[in-house]
Parts: C-alpha cells; sequence; structure tokens
C-alpha cells in the first residue's frame, strides 16, 4: 500500500495526523491528495493546506441520563478549509466515531461542495455515542449539549452542521433551538436539514439518494448500462441507501441484494423497496423481511449485480473483497466506502467507481438551497429545487467526466483535480494572514 508522502514538512516533528500508523480514513484521504497532485501545476504549491484540517474542536459532553447518573461522550467538530466559504458538512452519532474519521469526513466534504461549486468549505462533527442507548430524553440532552460546547464555531455564516449517519431533522431542530437560545435571536441557518416547519427545504430528506440516482442514471448512460433491469445491491438502508434503492427501482432497476447492520437479504426477483422501508422503520433493520433469502454477512460481495451502491460507512469495499465484487459500477452513496488499494482494483478490473464527492453531493446541494431560503425567507417549490439539483449535479458530473477523459485518470481523481482547484484558487487569491 502506498503511504501519504509526509516528508516535505521542514525538519519539524509531523502532527499525530499526519503519522502514517494509525490514520484510518484520514490515511486513505491523504493518499486521494497525493494522487491529485501531479495534476494541479502552479497551485500545487498550497497542496499542504488540504493535508491539515484549519480547525479541530474536541468537547466534553457531559449529561444526566434518566437514572441520575452522570454520563460523559467525547464530541469533535472539526473544519478542514474555509477558503471558499463557510464550514459545512453533517454531525454524526456513532460509538466508533474517532477524531481522525471526523477528520476526515471533514477534508471529503471540502472536496464535495468545491465539486459541486457550492460556496462552503468543509467541516464535520460527531459524537461518541451509539444513540440506540439512550432514551429520546437523553438523545435530547446530548445533542443540546454538544451544540453549546461548539457554539463557539458554528454559525450561520461560520459553520453550518446538518444530519449524517444517526441524526435527523429532530436532531437539527434541537440544534437549531439550542444555539438560538444562547444568542438570543432564532437563527434557522445554524443547520440545514431542518423540519419544513422550522425553515427546512422541502426535498432535502431525499437529497441525498435523489442525487445518487441521478449521478448512477448519468453514469449508467456514459457507460452504455441500461438502468432497466439494471440488477443493484445496496449496502445500508437508512437514508441514503433507501431513497436511492427507491429511485432506482422507479427508472426500472432492480433491488436484487440490501445488506445492513442486522442482516443481508438476497432476492433475484427483486426487493420491493417502499415495503422494505416501512420494515425497517418499524423494526429497526433489513432483518426479517419476508419474501428475500437471508445471506452470510461475506457473501453480499460476491452477489451478482450490476450496480452495487455502498451506502453505510467508511472503509467496507477494501483490497480483501474489491476482487469479488462482480458489479459493472460502484456508486458512492457513503462517505469514503472505498480505500485507495481497493480503487485501484477495481480501476484494473474495469469497473467504474463514481466517487462519494460527486454521488453523494446531493445532500450538500440541497442544504445549501435550505441555507439560501432561510436568508431570504423565501421558500422555493419542490419541483423547483429537484430540478435545480439535478441541474447542479448533472453540469458539475459533466465536467469531471471530461476531466477524467482529458487526463485519463479515475472519477475520484477527477473529481478531486476540479474540486482541488477551486479551494485552492481561492487559498491564492485570498493569500496568508498575516
Ligand atoms: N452529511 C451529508 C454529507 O455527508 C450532508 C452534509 C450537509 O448537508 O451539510 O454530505
Amino acid at each position: 500500500m502506498n503511504q501519504p508522502n509526509t516528508t516535505t514538512l521542514g525538519g519539524h516533528a509531523l502532527p499525530s495526523y499526519l503519522d502514517p500508523a494509525h490514520l484510518g480514513p484520514w490515511g486513505d484521504y491523504l493518499q486521494q491528495i497525493d494522487r491529485v497532485a501531479p495534476y494541479l501545476g502552479s497551485l500545487g504549491r498550497w497542496i499542504e493546506t488540504l493535508k491539515r484540517p484549519k480547525r479541530s474542536l474536541i468537547v466534553d459532553v457531559p449529561i444526566r441520563l434518566d437514572d441520575g447518573r452522570v454520563a460523559h461522550f467525547e464530541g469533535y467538530r472539526v473544519q478542514h478549509n474555509t477558503s471558499r466559504g463557510p464550514g459545512k458538512g453533517g454531525v454524526r452519532f456513532h460509538q466508533d466515531v474517532t477524531l481522525a474519521e471526523v477528520m476526515a469526513l471533514a477534508a471529503w466534504m471540502s472536496i464535495k461542495n468545491a465539486a459541486v461549486n457550492v460556496p462552503y468549505g468543509g467541516a464535520k462533527g460527531g459524537i461518541r455515542v451509539d444513540p440506540r442507548t439512550l432514551s429520546l430524553a437523553e438523545l435530547e440532552r446530548v445533542t443540546r449539549r454538544y451544540t453549546s460546547e461548539i457554539g463557539l464555531i458554528i454559525g450561520p455564516s461560520k459553520d453550518i452542521p446538518a444530519p449524517d449517519v444517526n441524526t435527523n431533522e429532530r436532531v437539527m431542530a434541537w440544534m437549531m433551538d439550542t444555539y438560538s437560545m444562547n444568542i438570543g435571536e432564532t437563527a434557522t441557518g445554524v443547520v440545514t436539514g431542518k423540519p419544513i416547519d422550522l425553515g427546512g427545504s422541502l426535498g432535502r430528506r431525499e437529497a441525498t439518494g435523489r442525487g445518487v440516482a441521478i449521478i448512477g442514471t448519468e453514469a449508467a448512460q456514459r457507460i452504455g448500462l441500461e438502468l432497466q433491469g439494471a440488477r443493484v445491491a445496496l449496502q445500508g438502508f437508512g437514508n441514503v441507501g433507501s431513497v436511492s434503492a427507491k429511485l432506482l427501482a422507479q427508472a426500472g432497476a432492480r433491488i436484487v441484494a440490501v445488506q445492513d447492520h442486522g442482516g443481508t437479504l438476497y432476492c433475484g426477483g427483486g426487493l420491493d423497496p417502499v415495503a422494505l422501508a416501512q420494515h425497517v422503520a418499524a423494526q429497526g433493520s433489513v432483518a426479517g423481511f419476508a419474501g428475500a433469502e437471508t445471506l452470510a454477512p461475506d457473501g453480499f460481495w460476491d452477489v451478482d449485480c450490476d450496480i452495487l451502491v455502498p451506502a453505510a460507512l467508511e472503509r467496507q469495499i477494501t483490497a480483501a473483497n474489491a476482487h469479488r465484487i462482480r458489479a459493472r459500477m460502484v456508486i458512492e452513496g457513503a462517505n469514503g466506502p472505498t480505500t485507495p488499494d481497493a480503487d485501484d482494483i477495481l480501476n484494473e478490473r474495469g469497473i467504474l467507481v463514481v466517487p462519494d464527492v460527486i454521488a453523494n453531493a446531493g445532500g450538500v446541494t440541497v442544504s445549501y438551497f435550505e441555507w439560501v431560503q432561510d436568508f431570504s425567507s423565501f421558500f422555493w417549490s419542490e419541483d423547483e429545487i429537484n430540478q435545480r439539483l439535478a441541474q447542479i449535479l448533472r453540469g458539475a458530473f459533466d465536467a469531471i467526466w471530461k476531466e477524467a477523459s482529458e487526463h485519463r485518470v479515475s472519477l475520484r481523481t477527477a473529481t478531486f483535480i476540479v474540486a482541488c482547484r477551486r479551494i485552492l484558487q481561492a487559498r491564492d487569491l485570498r493569500g496568508l494572514y498575516p
């Protein structure tokens, strides 16, 4: 495996987050950055900017549990880059969240936001907690205390959180309210992904999955893959996976396999994604869904399909399983699901990888629409939102496809080229302070 190039530090000790030994997804991101460096021309002199987050905040989140005891959770907010505008990116509640993971997720937001040209930098947050172990009241207290602690660095023109894994509209409502109470005025623009009644946007909840389907359709056309009858395997059936499945099925595709934390389903004739979403809402997992065969978890990677949609967590497609994948293309609904060495294996095998930083950019694009609507207090129709979303995503994908053809690089490297150019151009124009 290529190690990231971290030798350009002028004799100073490596910051811990540049130490190749324990990097996790941040190490994957550093390798992706190293791959783009040769294509940046004179802007390449700013590349070190992208290899370290601008600002990382670690907070203690103490709450009173329902039984009267006090519990402490670790929370983070990382602003990777703000050259093009305020930080922007979701907040994830998960027991395995680490600082290095949030750093990577924040960095991927910088790339994603620049790839679709929304005027944001990149940021991400997380709390190291399994929300399934908390009551609703405890979840609210964790959310409010975390928001208060990161209140130092967030704000409608500073850094705007949004939903991510295990967070939703209700969590965003609590975040908006807590921030607003602390500053003494209602600031709807401090978070996106809010309930419609609190300044949320029509179409936001479905936007990430809709974007996966839009970009998937574009990519399929370019490789001559007919969506009608195409077999789709999905990993993850949360907000992203379920909406992607529904829209791909509407376009004629067959959902032949679905895996989540509870189980792995297979049905050659195609699963009904709407019924499956209802089952998951009631049962918490795809396990036990009637009319499907159950596979061993590892068997998911051998499923014969045309399109694979990883829509769960990072580092799922690795050198250990990439040679088994039988799809013609992978559309990354999740952030960071494919490691760089797995990327190489898929490339060599002629499997097209449509990277997260464009494939799942629909969510943040409609977050941008929500933020604009909140600032102007003028709200758009759902049709208008979906049309503008499709227009932005198709335009961005087209530019990325051209870049990839021109330089004969993967779509991931092409997306990084487009995005890094924009970020570093802004960096260059702004110059260094002081
Ligand atoms: N969490 C989503 C993502 O990873 C959305 C972020 C946002 O809307 O700010 O892209």
